[in-house]
């Protein structure tokens, strides 16, 4: 045995049945025993409007079911990495600082044990205790796709943290190296003419999204390597950076986002760089009637996690 994992074979057991996994792998619950972790968190205690992402996981590993196990550019991650899922992160929907602490540890057992985890939310706010476990020891760069910063800092009074504000939180705790941040197809309406000043200031480089249009999705993803670089980066996608035409299951949708076709070329082009951790978060099944948001989410995991395995891409 070489310690892979596959897909159960479609050809034996159909799409529709069996109990759901991500990408109908293994569960496995040792992180020793991966290299790429399929993880859920299911938590949306930082949302501050419409929520519901907390039943994304589940609903992503419903729609996963419709992965094969290449994708079109024939990459075939299965063939060269070990990849499970790894179950739920533990969470406490009736309290978020506990929460954040279950997420930390949970993380911090996978990074601990050398995987990457590939998550799926859970609100964005997940990505802040997640990146506490995987850059504990050094700051990391940051690929961010999103119609919104998520750089805000307080809400509702004086409570720092919301899905608002993981990346604002993240720089402040050290944990980004802001200069190797990049914000990928912001759009949103603002609060407030300085709400980005956070941001640049720290040296985020913002792209918005009618800058990816005059410039093109090519041209904007070589700047894009070029500023990460050889060193680690942590991937965050966020589900409403795509137009709410493709994925309207989300709490925030924002008109004028990208196709789906764009973030799968996106993501692909990331293949190569030194990615220590991956998320998708953001899908509310409860505004997802056709279940295609949660199908995006599996599908844009799929294509990280290709990007992890590299290849053809
Ligand atoms: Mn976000
Ligand atoms: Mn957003």
């Amino acid at each position: 045995m070489n310690g892979l994992f596959e897909p159960t074979d479609a050809a034996l057991v159909p799409r529709f049945a069996g109990v759901a996994s991500f990408m109908r792998l293994p569960v496995v619950t040792d992180p020793a025993l991966v290299d790429v972790a399929l993880v859920g968190v299911p938590f949306d205690g930082g949302t501050t409007n419409r929520p519901g992402t907390r039943h994304g996981p589940r609903e992503i590993r419903n729609q996963s079911s419709l992965m094969r196990r290449i994708n079109a550019n024939g990459v075939a991650p299965y063939d060269t990495l070990r990849v499970a899922d790894l179950g739920d992160s533990p969470v406490n929907p009736i309290d978020l600082l506990d929460s954040l602490a279950k997420i930390e540890g949970f993380f911090t057992g996978i990074a601990a044990a050398g995987a990457i985890p590939i998550t799926a939310g859970g609100d964005h706010l997940i990505t802040l205790p997640i990146l506490r476990a995987l850059a504990a020891k050094a700051p990391v760069g940051l690929i961010h796709f999103d119609a919104h910063s998520d750089t805000n800092d307080k809400y509702f009074g004086d409570n720092p943290y919301t899905h608002g504000s993981p990346f604002r939180r993240a720089v402040e705790e050290g944990l980004l190296d802001p200069k190797r941040c990049v914000q990928i197809g912001i759009r949103g309406t603002y609060y407030h003419p300085t709400d980005f000043d956070f941001a640049r200031a720290a040296g985020f480089r913002i792209i918005t999204m009618d800058e990816v249009m005059d410039r093109g999705i090519t041209e904007v993803m070589v700047e894009t390597r070029l500023i990460i670089g050889a060193d680690p980066v942590y991937v965050s996608f966020d589900i409403d950076s795509l137009d709410p035409a493709i994925a309207v299951g989300t709490g925030t949708p924002e008109i004028g986002g990208f196709t789906a076709r764009e973030a799968q070329r996106m993501l692909r082009s990331l293949t190569g760089l030194n990615i220590i951790g991956a998320d998708v978060v953001e899908v509310s099944p409860p505004f997802d009637p056709s279940g295609l948001t949660a199908l995006t989410g599996a599908t844009m995991m799929f294509e990280l996690l290709c990007a992890i395995a590299g290849g053809k891409n």
